[in-house]
């Protein structure tokens, strides 16, 4: 039989290197040429409409229509002067990715001529066929349409000839089918709430962001080879496939220099993503073979939200003309290490300070401190909040998997700020300090950043860890929208800091003075969350024990962790926000289910069909030729040798049968557990249901798979090895 393998890895073989020719501009001469922004503003509009949309994105307050209208003109004419023909809301269904549906500004006039149109009314509207978008039972019970509205907080961009309006994905209700809609909310309750705390120490301080700086890893894999296996294909990862001689064992190839090929890729993903503005400023190898990262400088929140996404689709439209595929999968190889996205975070004020920067000053550093202690708090008592946020079937495969942060949730502070806080926790008394102590106490606040600057004190097993003037959610997936955690984690900031301010507040009201107030309520704090704070191996399995001993979630599986979306207190906490109804969060709770439970079921049935057409043909190929061999052998030598030299080759066709036969069951039971899930109504029993009961045959299938590649001729496998999909270049 032909062997498509084959055919791939020769493809591969005769690829030759498209290298652009290095352009000759400076990156300044073109980043940001294909975005909306300053630059741009000001050359297409009045510098009084400039003015008030530059004071409505700063201040989060609402544009009116007669802005937009103004907008919508230097908009336009600034990208038909770019050869741009058609616009699009550009918007964030809850799939995951990004969603659009262009439309031409040219418009047929009366007389038969045309024009080219494009008001304030399409700018701030759009009407997309909403109906195959999830909605989570939304838009059935209420309207059946969603719109987008146009989110002026980040700029419009032009991508292959289309104008990109970044826009809200909303029913008609108002309720959020998108994940920009609440991180917006998310983030104006985080102004609200950090602006008062921020001004007990600087009253200068009227408006505070959230920045995020995300670091995407991902694989690259030719694109022959991809095409080759249907499980890349169909699900992102490989459902079969043994582990290679040589994995990623030596780590030879973390920071290594970057192949050849890569390196075009690389250059030129960068450039289109410099010319939309994405300040894209690192790239090396990451930990396993063809793995890679790429990181920008950090930016406000909801902005790097979107260029993360505009990345991931740059990287793969880019990555086909240099015959590559892209892997954002969290877990494409088993046995390597998986793909997450970090987010790292931090608040920044409009005087430009980092909240979570520790300063020179005692007064600098207690607002640090501050800061620093209510995160910690936050994330202490909505920890399986944030777990639910990264849960995903992807992700499943990485958290508690020894590579990845575990599926507990704790934060590494570092042992100088672990000392810190002992050390607060033991001075500070709740009936007063004599004048020494407090000149003590200031003394060691003090002291903070000089020993910040010992970079050394870092862990990477950490799912949510401190490092140095930021917080880096660790256990964030390749594949996921940032918005989910980032919202959760802005929502849950700004709670905690709208009841820090009441409990300051309150001490204050009884004649403590402030400085002594903020500290005493942060002890409390302190003592209160002690136990999320964890320096030690988080992919240690003492670690497992100990956080159980605690009292600390390990939950491992998404069905399971979703379930946090709608506990008592998380959905009171969004509400109260205003960020997300009750109605809003069992919708979103529903979709997750909806969509771990057809991830699961697609994988399923890929790898039912990779078994039953690739594998077991290929293996039944090699049982025949062994028989063959057998039987000759019977035929040359006499009864007792023939025995005796027979008896490996005998022994491998019964392997082989074992193999084979386990397979083909194994796939047939799978079937009847799925047609099973597939009955269920409720969205969680279903997916438990996949999780529980089709998940296993995935594994077993797997290593029976595993098992005949070992066995079978080279000659005869259908699809590329691992050893070929990782360090084929
Ligand atoms: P690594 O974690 O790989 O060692 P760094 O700690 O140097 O790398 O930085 C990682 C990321 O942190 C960068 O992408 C950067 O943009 C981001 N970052 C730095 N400062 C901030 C901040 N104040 N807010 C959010 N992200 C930040
Ligand atoms: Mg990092």
């Amino acid at each position: 039989m032909g062997n498509k393998r084959f055919d791939a890895l020769n493809h591969v073989l005769n690829r030759s290197i498209e290298e652009k020719p290095l352009s000759k501009e400076l990156i300044s001469d073109y980043y940001g040429e294909a975005v909306f922004h300053d630059r741009a503003m000001k050359q297409f509009l009045p510098s009084d409409i400039y003015k008030k949309i530059k004071e409505c994105v700063a201040t989060g307050k609402q544009l009116n229509r007669d802005i937009a209208d103004h907008v919508a003109s230097g908009m336009k004419a600034w990208a038909i002067s770019k050869d741009v023909t058609h616009y699009t809301h550009w918007f964030q269904p809850l799939t995951g990715r990004t969603a659009e549906k262009h439309d031409a500004f040219f418009t047929p006039s009366e007389v038969g001529e045309s024009i080219e149109s494009f008001g304030g009314d399409q700018l701030a509207q759009q009407e997309p066929d909403a109906s195959s978008f999830p909605n989570g039972g939304l838009r059935n019970t209420f309207e059946a349409r969603g719109y987008t509205a146009w989110d002026p907080s980040s700029p419009a961009f032009i991508i292959s000839g289309t104008l990109c309006i970044p826009t809200v994905f909303v029913a008609y209700t108002g309720q959020a089918l998108d994940y920009k809609a609440p991180l917006l909310k998310a983030l104006h309750a985080l102004n609200d709430a950090a602006v008062p705390v921020a001004q007990y120490f600087d009253r200068n301080v009227t408006r505070i962001s959230a920045t995020l700086g995300w670091e995407q890893e991902y694989f690259l894999v030719d694109s022959a080879l991809f095409q080759a296996r249907p499980d890349l294909m169909l699900t992102g990862r490989t459902l079969f496939g043994h582990s290679s001689s040589k994995g990623q064992q030596l780590d030879d190839h973390y920071f290594g220099s970057i192949p050849e090929r890569a390196v075009a890729f690389m250059r030129d993903f960068e450039e289109q993503s410099l010319r939309l503005g994405i300040p894209i400023k690192t790239r090396h190898n990451e930990v396993a073979p063809n793995q890679f990262e790429c990181a920008p400088l950090f930016e406000e929140a909801n902005l790097a939200v979107d260029h993360n996404l505009l990345v991931m689709d740059v990287m793969e439209k880019v990555a086909h003309r240099h015959h590559f595929r892209v892997l954002l999968h969290e877990k494409p190889y088993a046995g390597i290490n998986g793909s997450g996205k970090h987010n790292n975070w931090s608040l920044s004020t409009n005087t430009g300070v980092n909240l979570l920067s520790p300063g020179n000053t005692p007064k600098t550093n207690l607002r640090f401190l501050t800061f620093f202690v209510n995160t910690i708090k936050a994330v202490h008592d909505y920890d399986d909040l944030l777990r639910a946020t990264i849960a995903s079937a992807e992700n499943d495969h990485r958290l508690g998997a020894n590579e990845a942060p575990p599926a507990i949730i704790s934060i590494f502070i570092g042992s100088q700020l672990t000392k810190v806080l002992e050390d607060l926790e033991k001075r500070i008394k709740d009936k007063g300090m004599s004048p020494d102590e407090k000149t003590e106490l200031k003394l060691n606040i003090g002291k903070i950043p000089e020993i910040l600057l010992d970079n050394t004190d870092r862990n990477r097993t950490s799912p949510f860890a401190f490092t140095g003037n930021k917080f880096e959610f660790r256990a964030v997936g390749s594949t996921a929208n940032c918005s989910g955690p980032m919202t959760a984690l802005n929502t849950v900031m700004s709670s905690q800091l709208i009841k820090f301010r009441i409990d300051v507040d309150g001490l204050i009201a009884q004649g403590i003075k402030k400085d002594e107030a903020i500290l005493r309520v942060l002890r409390e704090y302190i003592i209160e969350s002690k136990k999320i704070l964890f320096e030690g191996n988080g992919y240690g399995e003492e670690w497992v024990k100990e956080a159980a001993k605690r009292g600390l979630s390990n939950i491992k599986t998404t069905p399971h962790a979703l379930g946090a979306y709608l506990k008592q207190n998380v959905v009171k906490l969004f509400e109260s926000a205003g960020v997300l109804t009750h109605e809003e969060l069992e919708a979103r709770n529903e979709i997750y289910l909806e969509k771990y439970k057809l991830k699961i079921q697609i994988e399923s049935r890929v790898a039912g069909d990779i078994a039953l057409n690739h594998i077991v043909p290929a293996a039944l190929e090699y049982q025949r030729k062994l028989v063959e061999t057998v039987r000759g052998m019977k035929d040359i030598y006499d009864e007792k040798e023939y025995k005796k030299l027979s008896a490996p080759h005998r022994s491998l066709i019964s392997s082989v049968s074992t193999h084979v036969s386990k397979l083909q069951s194994d796939v047939h039971i799978m079937i009847e557990e799925r047609k099973k899930a597939n009955n269920m109504i409720d969205s969680l029993e279903s997916s438990s249901h996949y999780c529980d009961y089709v998940i296993p045959y995935l594994n077993t299938m797997r290593e029976n798979v595993d098992s005949l590649e070992i066995i079978v001729d080279d000659e005869l496998w259908p699809i590329p090895k691992y050893r070929e999909l990782l360090f084929t270049r």
